[in-house]
């Protein structure tokens, strides 16, 4: 796997964090895989679509279908791959786990599916970033479970059908909007993750410090949670650096003092912003007189990737109401004055 990859996978900063990334990286992905829920009774919260998700499971598993293609969309660390995996341990199949990126030729894509089992689960991960090229490969797979080879070139070029498996394909994306029109159509079920409220991310945090086998106090428990920006695998983030803070300067168990202390030292803030969102709001308020202000412009601004504004960035301090978007670009709402304690400008009052 690729270090960008896994970089905006995590939502690592390039710029400062350059040195430490691969080791964060690697931490992070094993603990995302300790973690990871198996099954939809461990999966917390997105109830309506885990009920909707087990009706479509039962429905193909009593018809002894493939389940129909679903693409799972929003922001990173919401549980989309933890999704895919439970699909595959509920229908009994196997799944096999790619991305986007990595699928850089045709035959890299047509290599796995010609590899697939009857009813098997194909996850791919960042399927927006994708190839067109390679993306063409899947209309034929998915809708008629075949692969369409050409076969030598120019005149001779000959056509040849490859029949497949019938597999299900599990895509994530960050945003339906990036994925184009043919690949989207090819989707029986799509579905939006929404980020947790913190009551839900609180369970998180417990059932991860249970099996992290860490004491974490209720109160501390409700701290860490509703610092996590609505995203369970910042939640776990938090948890384990708040553990290291607990092990270092305490007795190993997580009380408040230590979790505010922890989360402080990590300059998270009271409503889970970090480095990088106070930046982009101090740059929006101060150097684009609160907007509005173009994503393009702003990315240069503070030197952080676009998408990864967007997809990571953006979504959340949208619905924390602390910026605005505007077709003229991104404004700084009243909330982003007083959250970062400059005077509130009299048109926004
Ligand atoms: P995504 O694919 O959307 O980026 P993941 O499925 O990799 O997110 O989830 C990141 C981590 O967050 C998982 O490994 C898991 O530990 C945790 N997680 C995600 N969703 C849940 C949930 N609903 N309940 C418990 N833990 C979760």
């Amino acid at each position: 796997m690729n270090l960008e990859f896994l970089r905006r996978k995590f939502s690592l900063k390039e710029t400062d964090d350059r040195e430490v990334a691969p080791d964060v990286s690697q931490d992070d992905l094993v603990l995302d895989v300790t973690l990871r829920p198996r099954t939809f009774e461990e999966f917390i919260g997105q109830e309506r679509l885990k009920d909707n998700l087990r009706v479509y499971i039962q429905a193909a598993r009593h018809r002894g279908e493939a389940l129909d293609h679903v693409l799972f969309y929003g922001p990173p660390g919401l549980g989309k791959t933890t999704l895919a995996h439970i699909i595959s341990n509920e229908l009994g199949v196997s799944i096999k786990t790619t991305s986007g990126p990595v699928l850089e030729r045709q035959g890299d894509l047509a290599a796995i599916l010609t590899n697939l089992s009857d009813h098997d689960i194909l996850f791919i991960d960042e399927i927006h970033r994708m190839p067109r090229i390679v993306e063409e490969v899947l209309y034929p797979a998915m809708e008629d479970f075949h692969l369409d080879i050409i076969i030598g070139q120019g005149p001779n070029a000959r056509s040849l059908k490859v029949n497949l498996p019938r597999f299900t394909l599990v895509g994530a994306t960050t945003r339906t909007g990036l994925l184009t029109f043919p690949l989207r159509d090819r989707f029986g079920v799509i579905v939006r993750l929404e980020y947790y409220r913190p009551e839900e991310l609180v369970r998180v945090v417990k059932r991860s410090s249970a099996i992290l086998d860490v004491h974490i106090t209720d109160e501390a428990a409700y701290e860490v949670a509703r610092r996590s920006r609505g995203t369970p695998r910042i939640a776990n983030r938090l948890l384990r650096r708040v553990r290291d803070f607990a092990q270092v300067k305490g007795d190993g168990t997580i009380g408040m003092e230590i979790a505010r202390y922890a989360l402080e030292a990590m300059d998270v803030d009271e409503r889970g912003l970090d480095d990088m969102d106070r930046k982009l709001l101090l740059t929006i308020i101060e150097k684009y007189g609160g907007g509005p202000v173009g994503v393009d412009t702003l990315a240069a601004s503070v030197r952080e990737d676009k998408e990864t504004i967007e997809d990571v960035y953006e979504p959340f301090l949208l619905q924390e109401g602390l910026i605005e978007r505007t077709p003229r670009g991104r404004l700084a709402t009243r909330g982003a004055y007083e959250h970062l304690k400059i005077d509130v400008p009299n048109r926004l009052f």
